[in-house]
């Protein structure tokens, strides 16, 4: 595999998401990296790979492809793609991790993060505790000797939560652990997450990054040469990896990532200030508003504030749930993330299995992943469905 770094160092992200990784193809000339639907490659004489592909849960050129255009985007040396962000965060805890060891995670998370943590790895001994990841100084009290993984979520889901991630990224660091950043809300168009200090940068390519809702997938990056190295080997080990169509389709995503985000950043902007002044909104959590309580540091750490708007409803659970049944260009549905808009309801739906823990969300929580459709037909929408 080619150094990841190679040639593209100097230039813009919009360039890198375009050409990072895709030289045009060497036998035919293809501009678009093909996908090479193939479980195995012919060898010539035993041993004899080309191109170093052997076998495609090990590596395949499409897949390969995307991992280099993963790793040149995060501005990291190793990047590697799985077939889903859970199977990514999996990948990634079993090698940075071993029974004993503890990780501090964040009272804020996505919910399926959180089960992998409370329901699979505490059952083979990896310890975990809670913290309020945006305040630094309550995730320095949670360290404890034995802890190896600093996590954190930020902007948050569904909460929008804002954590400082190089405050964090120095106390993990002071106490021998990594700081692992789940990154896929900003993407990392809008933010950076190794440059700030960070170990690790975890996304679900499902999201932003693919972009269309019509694909499962999920990516490490690293700066760390050798974490890099161990990390491709729990790869290939787990076998959690991209099939070749599912990288192509990412890899088409991201072409369009910069544009799509500061679409989805700025029709974002416009639903949070429609949504500040509606008589039946009790509040709403957009890292955007100057009243946000993390609003300075996103501001800091983001090129802008992204796609994603959580409001709670000032009459409710019941309330809630029936704007999310009302909406109709907000299409009711878990996930985020892709180019149209989607309504849902935390409680009931993604963050079900937060219930009774404390990462459970407020029963009156509505999210919104404002899509890129056009702003007044989006906001028309959720004026009917507040009614
Ligand atoms: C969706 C999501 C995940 C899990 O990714 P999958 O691709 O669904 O496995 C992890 N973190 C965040 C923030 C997510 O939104």
């Amino acid at each position: 595999m080619s150094d990841q770094h190679s040639t593209h160092g100097a230039h813009g992200f919009e360039t890198l998401a375009i050409h990072a990784g895709q030289e045009a193809d060497p036998q035919t000339g293809a501009v678009v990296t093909p996908i090479y639907q193939v479980s195995t490659f012919k060898q010539d004489g035993v041993g004899g790979l080309r191109g170093g592909y052997e076998y495609s849960r090990s590596a395949n050129p499409t897949r390969t492809a995307l991992e280099e255009n993963l790793a040149a985007l995060d501005g990291g040396r190793r990047g590697l793609a799985f077939a889903s962000g859970l199977a990514a965060e999996d990948t990634l805890l079993r090698t940075v991790t071993k029974p004993g060891d503890h990780i501090v995670i964040p009272n804020d998370a996505y919910g399926g993060t959180f089960r992998l943590f409370s329901k699979v790895l505490s059952r083979w001994g990896v310890e975990w505790s809670v913290a309020d990841t945006h305040h630094a100084e309550q995730v320095r009290a949670a360290i404890r000797p034995n802890t190896k993984v600093v996590w954190v979520e930020t902007p948050s889901n569904p909460l929008l939560g804002i954590a400082d991630i190089s405050a964090l990224a120095h106390i993990a660091h002071e106490a021998g652990a990594i700081l692992v950043v789940d990154n896929t809300f900003a993407s990392p168009y809008l933010q950076q997450p190794l440059a700030l200090g960070a170990d690790v940068v975890v996304y679900s390519t499902t999201k932003y990054m693919g972009g269309h809702s019509d694909v499962v997938g999920g990516a490490l990056v690293t700066d760390d040469a050798a974490l890099g190295e161990e990390l491709a080997y729990h790869q290939n080990a787990i076998g959690g990896v991209a099939g070749p169509f599912d990288a192509w389709l990412v890899m088409r995503g991201i072409k369009t990532l910069g544009v799509r985000m500061d679409r989805h950043s700025s029709n974002a902007a416009r639903v949070a200030e429609f949504l500040q002044s509606h008589p039946k909104v009790a509040q709403v959590l957009y890292p955007g508003l100057p009243e946000h309580p993390g609003h300075e540091i996103a501001a800091k750490q983001m090129r802008a504030f992204g796609g994603m708007v959580s409001f709670r409803h000032k009459d409710g659970e019941e309330a809630a749930v029936q704007v999310c049944n009302r909406a109709r260009l907000f299409t009711l549905g878990e996930s985020l993330g892709g180019v149209e808009s989607l309504i849902e309801h935390p409680g009931r739906m993604t963050h079900a299995s937060a219930a009774g823990s404390a990462l459970e969300v407020p029963a009156d929580l509505v999210r919104l992943s404002v899509g890129i459709e056009s702003i007044d037909d989006l906001l028309a929408d959720l004026s009917e469905a507040l009614k």
